[in-house]
């Protein structure tokens, strides 16, 4: 067996499996949106963007119920974009949200997945110049992200302005919308836009207020959702880099019930450790990209019969859910992150999170708790009992490293014998596993 040591690059772990996956094409994205979502570098749709895209590419009002980190501004700004190079015709659509922040940040992505269609988009938000406001509105944008008291301050008071050719109206975050008291500028916006409109509501939360919002603004909506965030615990534990195996096994040990799909960084560790985990007699199985294919889909299919109850992976896979994700490496991007703790917490089910981090890797766990907008808890560890498993951690450790250099003088000498060049990759052990 030949392993490479090269540090994969963390993105393509999303592509690798793009067969169980619908593309952006597949969803019936136009051409000028999916030159855009490859510039960004987005290599599959989220599960938000998955459900919502095709009803409302059809035209259908929609409820989603997603949070921050699912990816839902792209599921909402990818029709309206899309629509709008249909009928570029003034200002197209308004997108309300609860802050300053998120109001930039949706222009931004507008912007960044409009890119290839010259879109222009203004921000409206308390706090800033009305005039230069005023000014970028009489530009023509064709979207308009703002808070909703600014942008009622603008319909009341700046001439010219007003929503009456309007297309689509998104309400983000709705649930914080209406806590932070906009529900009366809301209600006044919503007098001022045409009925004759498409509306997409989104929130993380479905609040009794959220609905009665909903009755009051949208028409026969298709509801999807994805409960990213909210059923999922997302936690860290902090160890130094000497001794993240010994770490992996004591989570390993203690959540020994739970079906786990542990992400490396590296297909050498994703072997590794599978080996190891087997010689302390976990159930423990390879998912790499050095794997045949068929062995792919062996070892998938034995991790979701539930015979092995942990899947070691350096590729992303779409599978239906696991009890656990761990992220024996944090990944370098943070929508990586999120698509791998995205393999958890579905579908209303519980799901937990737990990202190692090293001394190294501090500046990219707070990055990825920007992104998703919420701290993590420190998972607890107990001292004792991770030194009692260190030796036997070793040991287990020392016995792969042998059995991984065998492996890959066996390879080696069949390569010399002749034998065909990827004889390594489908080389399996006599129970038809990948090690
Ligand atoms: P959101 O939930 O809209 O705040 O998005 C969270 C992050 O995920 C943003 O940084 C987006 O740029 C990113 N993102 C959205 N869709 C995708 C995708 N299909 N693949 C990778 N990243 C994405």
């Amino acid at each position: 067996m030949s392993l490479s040591l090269s540090r994969e690059r963390n993105s393509e772990e999303i592509t690798s499996f793009q067969n169980l996956n619908p593309s952006f094409k597949s969803l019936g994205l136009i051409d000028p949106l999916l030159e855009a979502i490859e510039q960004l570098d987005y290599k599959t749709p989220t599960d938000i963007q998955v459900e919502a895209l095709p009803p409302a590419l059809e035209g259908r009002d929609i409820i989603g119920v997603a949070s921050t980190g699912s990816g839902k501004t792209a599921a909402f700004a990818l029709p309206i974009l899309q629509k709008l190079w249909d009928e570029p015709k003034g200002l197209f659509a308004c997108v309300l949200a609860p802050t300053r922040e998120l109001a930039y940040q949706i222009s931004q992505q507008f912007e960044a997945l409009g890119s290839a269609m010259g879109v222009r988009c203004t921000v409206l938000v308390g706090g800033m110049d009305m005039v230069t406001q005023s000014i970028a509105l009489a530009k023509k944008p064709h979207i308009v992200v703002a808070t909703p008291g600014r942008l009622k301050d603008h319909l009341e008071n700046t001439k010219g302005f007003s929503l009456r050719g309007l297309k689509f109206l998104v309400l983000d975050e709705a649930d914080r919308l209406l806590d932070m008291d906009f529900g009366p500028d809301i209600d006044g916006i919503l007098k001022a836009i045409p009925k004759e409109r498409t509306t997409y509501l989104f929130s993380a939360t479905m609040t009794t207020k959220v609905a009665k919002l909903q009755r009051a603004s949208l028409s026969n909506p298709v509801r999807v959702e994805v409960f990213y965030g909210v059923h999922l615990v997302q936690y860290y534990l902090f160890v130094p880099l000497s001794q993240k195996d010994v770490h992996l096994v004591y989570l390993a040990n203690s959540l020994a019930q739970n079906s786990i799909m542990i992400f490396t960084r590296t297909v050498h560790d994703a072997q590794r450790l599978s080996i190891v985990l087997r010689n302390l007699g976990f159930a423990a199985i390879p998912l790499h990209g050095q794997l045949s294919q068929s062995q792919r889909l062996g070892s998938l299919n034995k991790f979701q019969s539930g015979s092995r109850k942990i899947l070691v992976a350096q590729i992303g896979l779409d599978i239906p859910t696991v009890d656990i994700v761990i992220n024996f490496d944090i990944p370098t991007h943070s929508k990586d992150y999120i698509h791998r703790v995205g393999r958890t917490a579905r579908a209303g089910r519980a799901g937990k999170s737990i990202t190692l981090v090293t001394q190294y890797d501090v500046e990219l766990i707070q990055r990825i708790e920007t992104v998703i907008g919420k701290k993590m808890d420190l998972w607890p560890t107990e001292k004792d009992e991770i030194a009692l498993l260190r030796e036997r951690v070793e040991e287990a450790c020392r016995l792969t490293a042998t059995e991984l250099r065998e492996e890959g003088g066996k390879g080696h000498r069949k390569r010399r014998r002749g034998g065909r060049e990827d004889k390594d990759d489908t080389e399996t052990k006599e129970d038809g596993d990948a090690i």
